[in-house]
């Protein structure tokens, strides 16, 4: 059967907004489909309705990237304001630069080493262990030695993650830099920025297409009679599977909103390392549009408190350990037996994916699908290694 599809997609984020906009562009029909009231998934931002502040409704949101194409995507969608995200650390009653660099160095040790005098410094505190290293705890003893790595990764990660460092992958801290320069810049990707009316704004203009049609408030599980020829689905691999095998492992956040005399806390994302504070970090929302921050004379800040997620709670970070892969193994199996469907994005593919990663693939995923339409082929279950 040759000609125009109609794809029902499971899924308002990002990924599904961009599979939706590239297939239509593409001639074809798109249905998409979320449960939530609003587009855009986790990178849902709304103006909070006593102070006005935009709030990232679900966690501190950063857009970076060094994929020009991304960018150039993103930049069709909405305004990019330039924007530079620092991050604080709170250990004991000190205030750090994280990520480590020569600043927090210099601070915590009470010296005044240079770049070459630090780096020396650092690597002999560093612990040889495993090579290389598997753990996130093995990781840490070799990046940065065992005083950084108690002040400043092992207590927040016990309390991000509920798990000890050594049962994690290495993986999750490689993810952070080590600096010896005074460069304070969270992320190294040549662009970075925050739309200036929002994801959700952004993500509405992706979707706004005549190919297009969106039903909000909607589950996967009541549009089953919804005809189409494919389906994308982005959310919980286990769940479109009612579980049948198990649950994956998930953390699940909860924020505990107040609102406070701006500015709070000066700076959009404290976190707190100390494994005796029981949130992980705070975040204050007003300083993730800083082109806005004069209007405002109060402030919204989000306490962050990370938790297993259990039936019925938002999944968020994916944990992958053992036992987890085990078992996702068993599902993409069932998932490649299914015929008519394509998994994506974070749940659907159970991994930790940046905005740009989840853009980049959904662009993938939309080139397979029109591809193999064209061809008359069967799309594959998933695009990308799970
Ligand atoms: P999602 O945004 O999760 O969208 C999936 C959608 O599917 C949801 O709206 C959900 O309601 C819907 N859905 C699921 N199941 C069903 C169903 N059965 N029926 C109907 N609808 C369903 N990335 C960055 O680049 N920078 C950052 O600073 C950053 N910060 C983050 C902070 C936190 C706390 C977290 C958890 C993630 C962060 N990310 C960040 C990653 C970012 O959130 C993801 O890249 C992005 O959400 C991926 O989009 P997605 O469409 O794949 O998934
Ligand atoms: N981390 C930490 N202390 C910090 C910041 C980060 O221990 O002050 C650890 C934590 O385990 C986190 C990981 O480093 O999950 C990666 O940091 P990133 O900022 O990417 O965190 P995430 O996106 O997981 O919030």
């Amino acid at each position: 059967m040759a000609g125009p599809r109609t794809v029902l997609i499971v899924g308002a984020g990002f990924t599904g907004a961009v599979i939706a906009r590239k297939l239509a562009e593409q001639g074809h029909r798109a249905i998409i489909i979320d449960e939530r009231d609003h587009v855009a998934g986790n990178c849902h931002t709304a103006r909070d309705t006593a102070t006005g502040v935009m709030v990232h409704v679900y966690g501190p949101h950063i857009f970076h990237t060094d994929d020009d194409a991304v960018w150039e995507f993103l930049n069709a969608h909405c305004a990019m304001m330039p924007y530079r995200h620092q991050v604080k650390a709170r250990v004991g009653n000190q205030v750090y630069a994280m990520p480590i660099n020569l600043h927090t160095i210099n601070q915590f040790f009470g010296t005044a080493m240079s770049p070459q005098e630090a780096q020396g410094f650092v690597a002999a505190q560093a612990e040889a262990g495993e090579d290389p290293p598997q753990s996130f705890e093995a990781q840490g003893l070799r990046f940065v030695g065992r005083t950084l790595y108690q002040a400043f990764f092992e207590g927040y990660t016990r309390k991000q993650w509920g798990v000890e460092p050594s049962r994690l992958p290495a993986s999750i801290l490689k993810r952070l830099p080590l600096r010896f320069t005074y460069d304070d810049n969270y992320f190294f990707h040549r662009h970075q920025g925050i739309p200036r009316e929002g994801y959700t704004a952004a993500v509405a203009s992706i979707l706004d297409h005549p190919a297009i049609t969106l039903h909000l408030s909607t589950r996967a599980e009541e549009a089953r009679d919804i005809t189409h020829d494919h389906m994308v689905y982005t959310g919980p691999l286990d769940r479109y599977f009612d579980h049948a095998l198990g649950r994956l492992g998930y953390r699940t956040l909860r924020f505990e909103r107040e609102e406070v005399a701006a500015p709070y806390q000066g700076t959009a994302v404290m976190n707190y390392c100390d494994a005796d504070v029981p949130f992980t970090r705070i975040t204050e929302h007003l300083y993730f549009a800083p082109w806005e921050m004069a209007q405002f004379d109060r402030s919204v800040i989000y306490r962050e408190y990370s938790a297993s997620a259990g039936t019925g709670d938002i999944p968020y970070y994916p944990l992958r350990l053992i036992d987890d892969k085990a078992l996702l193994e068993r599902y993409v199996v069932r998932a490649r037996a299914t015929e008519g469907v394509t998994f994506a994005g974070r749940l659907g593919s159970y991994a930790y994916l940046d905005m740009d990663v989840a853009i980049r693939r959904a662009m993938d995923v939309a080139q397979h699908l029109a591809g193999a339409f064209a061809r008359d082929q069967r799309p594959a279950a998933f695009v990308h290694p799970v």
